[in-house]
């Protein structure tokens, strides 16, 4: 296909560019409703505010207060004294891969990862909020515990193996990282999303994720940081979106010039074709014999001599002006056209 690099790369800008401006709407919204959004201590000043409200709920707001687990807290593995209510443990490879394009790039792949939580609870004093489904987050932060880098060591074996194949396979292990993260207990978070009353207990609240669309966060940061936060992720994703908008502008204007300059390549073609094909039939016109007699005559215009000897029934019938629209069938015996030529009758 003629354009296919160039509409392969329009692709798949395209989806870069629709991601890209898919992400910077989210933020940009996130950021507006982050913004009008009030933060509250756990305390009475979140039973007044759901007195207040219309049927117990708030539909978006930010709860601040002390991580305590409802039941045994999770222990890290990595250092002991360390307890927390979400576990996150991952295992990722680091390769060394040879890319398609065949220079060398460093890339990571996720082996393992598995969370491990217990319910838990933002608390101050008697007044508990419950935090519901918080894996489901759109930022969950998470203390880092651990972090391992173990880099493989080739063995000498390896090397030689290497040699022969690390040029057919091109991916070679770095290494191994294996990390732990935790949300501490005891730690000082900020939850925002949907507050409701518990239907059951008093000084009991329950937060969880918002069911009509803005973002759920669970954080460490202030309001502003995560705003801060917020704001640079819409920058990046306006950059991106500027660049991948222009570069599709650039390819569709590069294929569109291709485009037009092919047709007037053609068209040029054309109008010399048919300026030759007219000289030569003027060229022709002039050294005809005009004093012919009917066997001589071309049987399908009836003017000018038979010139053209068609092949394979050998009849030389027609003039080489008329041989340009016939092509199929001899006019006199109806045999196929296989082969014309220029017929010099002495
Ligand atoms: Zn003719
Ligand atoms: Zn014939």
């Amino acid at each position: 296909m003629e354009y296919f690099s160039e509409i392969l790369l329009l692709g798949i800008d395209t989806v870069v560019f629709t991601i890209c401006l898919k992400q910077y709407i989210h933020y940009k919204n996130a950021i507006k409703v982050i913004k009008n959004v009030e933060l509250y201590d756990v305390g009475a000043d979140i039973e007044n505010l759901l007195d207040k409200s219309s049927n117990n709920k708030v539909d978006y707001v930010a709860v601040r207060g002390i991580v305590k687990p409802l039941k045994e807290s999770l222990q890290s593995i990595n250092k002991k004294d360390v307890t927390g209510v979400i576990q996150k443990l991952s295992v990722k490879e680091h390769i060394v891969a040879r890319t398609s394009a065949g220079y060398w790039s460093d890339q990571e792949r996720t082996l393992q990862q598995i969370y491990n939580t217990v319910p838990f609870v933002l608390q101050n004093r008697w007044y508990r909020v419950e935090i519901i489904d918080p894996l489901s987050a759109d930022i969950l932060d998470l203390d880092i515990i651990s972090d391992n880098f173990q880099s493989s060591v080739p063995t000498v074996i390896d090397h030689i193996w290497g040699f022969f194949t690390e040029h057919s396979t091109g991916v070679r292990q770095r290494g191994i990282q294996s990390t732990e993260k935790m949300l501490r207990e005891d730690s000082i978070i900020t939850a925002i999303g949907e507050l409701s009353k518990s239907k059951t207990e008093s000084n009991y609240f329950i937060l969880q994720p918002p069911l009509n669309g803005p973002p759920f966060y669970i954080t460490s940061m202030s309001i502003t940081s995560l705003m801060r936060k917020l704001d640079d992720h819409k920058k990046i994703y306006r950059i991106f979106c500027l660049m991948s908008g222009a570069l599709g502008i650039v390819l569709a204007t590069i294929m569109a010039r291709r485009y037009w300059k092919n047709k007037q390549q053609q068209r040029l073609a054309e109008q010399l074709r048919q300026s030759l094909e007219t000289s030569r039939q003027e060229r022709r016109q002039r050294v005809r014999d005009r004093d012919l007699r009917e066997d001589q005559i071309c049987v399908v215009c009836k003017t000018n001599a038979r010139e053209i000897i068609l092949l394979p029934c050998g009849h030389v019938c027609i003039c080489e002006d008329c041989s340009v629209s016939i092509n199929n069938n001899c006019p006199v015996c109806r045999t196929q056209i296989i082969q014309k030529a220029a017929a010099y009758i002495v």
